[in-house]
């Protein structure tokens, strides 16, 4: 409820901010508890305060361990105000309502900065603090919970154009910080006394998540890893059931994942298609009208690379994709789901690992992407752009034919799902040639181009598998150089980021070569 603020507890360690606050709270008439530091604080300020063991009846004990475990402050802080029973229960024990609480932890995460001592780190696990902020932030309905100084302002701010009171929407944010600052100061505790006994296990976990899996191994036999589920539930790797095979390894994972989130790209009602992926990049992607003619045409790009690879598909796995695959050596296939006969002859290979998803991975669905750092970690929301969705600009004086603009999307749906430097050439909607993960862009256009001409040659094909093909680039190409790589190959379009300082030159170079150029204005990196 929108009441206004009467009465706040405030307990911070630190105390940036703190009179200032106090002292606007207190201007509006609002009655203010608080613990011993942060009382001392506010009475040398000259501010009225009641000292919280006044209310509970209790000293601080224990070396301020207990606090503000009581009753008191607890009902105080849980009670639900529309609530008869809360109220008579406040009532018979005497609890007042607190409808603000300002609470910033023991300052554990600064103590293992400087590499205290044991009983020190110990000392500073805060156990009342997290226990308040938990409850006010469960009752936000009716609680405003704030946990760092930078919200003093926004606070202040809501009351005074609420007449004292906060609004929901604020309370609710708040509520979420509060309930991440403690999950991270309680992430930070289990890293650290995990590291204390030499188990990394319990550090993962801590980093949140569930257990899925734990891995003989991670990337290197010498390397200990684990699976975890986020709350985050996408159809996915995360989400597939095992059908059957070997247990997945830590690389199978990895792969799975990026195989399954590229084929996710193709809507299954519009086409069927496959993608084949090893060492996280894709070596085939193609559409066709049945999963096992897509298949065919992603083994063709690149059949050396695709032995021992993962296979994903955007619909359920029949029986004519299913005899495709057995043919040869691979590791894992995820699917959406797979019909009785399929099942049967994958069940041919026993090592084969068949993982079911239940559903496709949306691409336009928010999420997140985690990287660690050395001491710290990248987070970012995933890469949600889809070419469908984007405004293509025609660059060239030659606009895409209609079978151009299908393959250049195509090509540029792919190289978002390849490592940068990406360059992915494609013809009627499949890969043709991938170079991937160069520091160059040239080399990566080269690769892919040689790898083209290998595999037009291991098909006995007279002609490069480049030659009228598309070509599409996941960034601008800085220099017209990367284009000609392109020209040289026989690509006839060309998609692409732009936005390069030297745009006019690569778009007269492509003018030259009679080529059309299509802008996307989204750039597409994957490290
Ligand atoms: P003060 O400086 O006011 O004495 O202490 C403030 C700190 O005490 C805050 O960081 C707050 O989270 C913490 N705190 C409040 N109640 C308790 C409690 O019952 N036990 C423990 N260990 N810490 C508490």
């Amino acid at each position: 409820s929108d009441r206004p603020i009467a009465r706040a507890l405030l307990s911070v360690s630190d105390k940036t901010g703190l009179l200032e606050f106090a002292q606007a709270l207190h201007a509006r008439g609002v009655a203010l508890v608080s613990t011993g530091g942060t009382a001392r604080a506010l009475s040398e300020a000259g501010l009225p305060v009641e000292d919280v063991s006044t209310l509970t009846g209790f000293p601080e004990m224990m070396d301020g361990r207990v606090k503000t475990l009581h009753p008191k402050v607890h009902g105080g802080l849980l009670a639900i105000r529309d609530d008869a029973g809360h109220q008579r229960s406040m009532q018979e024990h005497g609890i007042a309502a607190i409808d603000l609480l300002v609470v910033n932890l023991y300052p554990f995460e600064a103590t293992l900065a400087r590499a205290a001592p044991f009983d020190e780190m110990i000392e500073n696990i805060d156990v009342g603090g997290p226990a308040m902020i938990r409850g006010a932030a469960k009752n936000h309905a009716d609680v405003t919970v704030v946990v760092e100084p930078s919200d003093y302002d926004p606070v202040l701010a809501a009351m005074e154009a609420n007449a004292g009171a906060t609004t929901a929407e604020l309370r609710r944010r708040l509520a979420a910080k509060a309930f991440s600052r403690t999950a991270a100061y309680d992430a930070a505790i289990g890293t650290w006394l995990s590291r204390e006994v030499g188990e990394d296990a319990p550090a993962f976990r801590a980093l949140g998540g569930s257990l899925a899996q734990t891995l003989r191994y991670g990337e290197n036999p010498h390397q200990s890893a684990a699976f975890y589920r986020t709350a985050e539930a996408r159809p996915g790797v995360a989400t597939a059931v095992q059908a059957q095979g070997k247990e997945l390894s830590y690389n199978n994972i990895n792969d799975t994942d990026a195989a399954y989130e590229l084929v996710g790209e193709f809507d299954p009602r519009r086409t069927a298609a496959c993608v084949i992926v090893k060492h996280a990049n894709p070596c085939g992607a193609a559409e066709a009208p049945s999963l096992a003619e897509a298949y065919e045409r992603a083994l063709a790009c690149d059949p050396v690379s695709a032995f021992g690879g993962i296979v994903a598909f955007n619909r359920k796995l029949d029986a004519a994709a299913a005899r495709e695959i057995v043919k040869i050596f691979t590791e894992v296939i995820v699917a959406p789901d797979a019909d009785d006969e399929a099942k049967a002859i994958i069940a041919g290979k026993k090592n084969l690992r068949l993982l079911l998803a239940g559903g496709l991975p949306d691409p336009r669905a928010p999420g997140l992407s985690i990287r660690t750092v050395a001491g710290g970690f990248l987070a970012q929301t995933r890469d949600s752009s889809v070419v469908d969705d984007l405004d293509l600009k025609v660059a060239t004086k030659r606009a895409p034919t209609e079978q151009e603009l299908s393959d250049l999307r195509f090509a540029f749906r792919v190289a978002k799902h390849v490592k940068s430097n990406a360059i992915v050439y494609a013809r009627d909607g499949a890969t043709v040639g991938i170079g991937a993960g160069q520091m160059s862009r040239v080399d990566s256009a080269r690769i892919a181009a040689h790898k083209a001409r290998e595999a037009a040659e291991a098909a006995g094909l007279s002609r490069s598998g480049t030659e009228g093909s598309v070509v599409a680039s996941d960034a601008f190409f800085p220099f017209a150089d990367g284009l000609d790589a392109a020209i040289e190959a026989g690509a006839t379009a060309v998609i692409q980021p732009g936005g390069s300082m030297r745009d006019a030159e690569v778009i007269a170079r492509a003018d030259e070569a009679g080529l059309a150029m299509v802008f996307t204005g989204v750039r597409h990196f994957r490290h």
